[in-house]
């Protein structure tokens, strides 16, 4: 699998920039003609991802947000979400669906889940105090198919 192309950028834990990544992810995928449908998963993934950094990671601060765009030679796509916030003590109950720690400020506990149904495969990688590191693998389907 060859790398064909990439993109690395920094932003910071502004809700305004959720838009922002979403227009990233658009204007990375949109020369490879993709899904509709598939598009639209990956913008709302990415969002889901990057409202995390924002409510979770910098709950009270403003943080740098790292997001990474990858598509290899057979339409593999890959986005890793990064940041240097608090850390989730345990990954494998946070990716739970409905679990949230922030239940009185209308979180329902879906992010992950949501990223989850959109991905092929979602790896969460997080150490407390030092930030949490989200990789979505996802297989684009073949251009030649949206025309
Ligand atoms: P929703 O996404 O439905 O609004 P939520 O953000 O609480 O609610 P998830 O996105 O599934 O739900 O995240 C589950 C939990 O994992 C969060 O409540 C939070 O405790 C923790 N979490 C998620 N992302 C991060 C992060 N980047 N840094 C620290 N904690 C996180
Ligand atoms: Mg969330």
């Amino acid at each position: 699998m060859k790398q064909v192309n990439e993109i690395k950028c920094t932003f910071l834990s502004l809700s305004q920039n959720e838009s922002l990544a979403r227009s990233i992810v658009s204007g990375f995928l949109l020369p490879l003609d993709p899904d509709v449908e598939e598009l639209a998963d990956l913008r709302c993934a990415v969002s889901e991802a990057v409202t995390n950094c924002i409510v979770h990671a910098y709950r009270k601060e403003v943080g740098k947000i790292q997001l990474t765009l990858r598509v290899y030679d057979n339409r593999t796509f890959r986005m890793i979400i990064a940041d240097k916030g608090c850390g989730i003590p345990n990954v494998k109950e946070a990716r739970k669906p409905l679990f949230t720690t922030l239940p009185d400020e209308d979180r329902c506990g879906m992010g992950f889940s949501i990223m989850e149904s959109f991905s092929d495969k979602l790896d969460v990688k997080s150490q407390i105090g030092k930030g949490t590191r989200v990789t979505l693998t996802k297989k684009l389907s073949s251009g030649e198919d949206n025309t």
